[in-house]
């Protein structure tokens, strides 16, 4: 039976240890780590999103800020928006919450925040530090990830490392992030033939691809540590992974529940990112 990796525990011994260095930061220097957000529409998965990253923000001693503009919003006044922060010393990290409106070119926004902000590493400018090599600002779910690894004390290097999904916030990322400590990368998606089979030479298995329960024992060798990116709802509207959990546990050596695995993390990396932004204007 696999270990489990436990996200949230980690989150929160990550976001109480960034609490303390956010405390000193503020009575020794008098900086205050600033984070805002820019929440377009009513999306109600990333209203839930929002609320959870400004309620971790306020908790760890930031100052966290929600802009929240209407469905409708001009791509122009986005734009405004964002070079506004851009020149605010006082935020450190500007996230714009995704999915946009399609009348607004988000590759477009990406691009506009400044990549010293950019604490999401959506920027090409962040993506092009990772790819070679020298990490920057990192998409925050594969730092999360890489988090959990080195807690649990994963053996990376040398090992076959298998993604399934390539986006960009996830899958790409994640690949990079393997390749850099060692590990031989397999990047699949929906086009891979034999895909268990593929899957199956993994010691470290990371599934990334949104379809619930897609994942059984037969894509997982035995011992492998599999890493749960999922988060799908069930009939009956129930949060529910990528990995069929109650089969895979029993081959894998280690796995992430969903929820309390990947997630919690995801949002402890951005605090961690916007703290570290802080440290590099200071010594820009
Ligand atoms: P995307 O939809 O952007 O990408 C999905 C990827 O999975 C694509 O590369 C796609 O392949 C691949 N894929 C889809 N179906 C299959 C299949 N049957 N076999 C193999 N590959 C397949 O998703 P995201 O990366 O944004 O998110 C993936 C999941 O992770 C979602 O459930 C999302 O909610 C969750 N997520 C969770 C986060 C967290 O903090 N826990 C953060 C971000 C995402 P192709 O490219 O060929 O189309």
């Amino acid at each position: 039976m696999a270990i489990l990796i436990d996200g949230k525990a980690l989150a929160q011994k990550m976001q109480a240890e960034l609490a303390e260095k956010v405390t000193v930061m503020r009575d020794k220097y008098g900086i205050v780590p600033g984070l805002t957000v820019i929440l377009v529409g009513n999306n109600p998965a990333s209203q839930v999103y929002v609320r959870n990253k400004e309620r971790s923000a306020v908790k760890v001693g930031f100052k966290s800020d929600t802009i929240r503009l209407p469905e409708y919003v001009s791509e122009e006044e986005l734009l405004e928006i964002i070079e506004g922060l851009n020149q605010d010393p006082t935020v450190h990290g500007i996230l714009v919450q995704l999915p946009l409106p399609s009348h607004i070119n988000e590759k477009k926004i990406v691009m506009a925040i400044a990549p010293h902000k950019d604490v999401d590493g959506f920027h090409p400018m962040n993506t092009g530090h990772l790819w070679s090599g020298r990490p920057v600002m990192v998409p925050c779910t594969p730092a999360g990830i890489m988090a959990l690894l080195r807690e649990y004390d994963v053996d990376i290097e040398g090992k076959n490392a298998v993604i399934i999904g390539r986006s960009n916030i996830v899958g790409k990322p994640m690949a990079q992030l393997l390749l850099d400590k060692n590990a031989t990368v397999t990047l699949t998606h929906s086009r891979t033939h034999h895909l268990a089979k593929v899957a199956s030479q993994a010691d470290i298995l990371i599934v990334a691809i949104g379809q619930g329960h897609f994942v059984t024992k037969d894509f997982v060798k035995e011992g492998a540590v599999v890493i749960d990116v999922g988060m799908n709802r069930d009939d009956n509207g129930k949060l529910i992974g990528d990995v069929k959990f109650d089969e895979v546990s029993e081959v894998a050596s280690l796995i992430t529940p969903v929820p309390g695995g990947v997630g919690p993390m995801t949002i402890t990396m951005l605090l961690e990112q916007t703290y570290q932004a802080v440290l590099r204007s200071v010594h820009a």
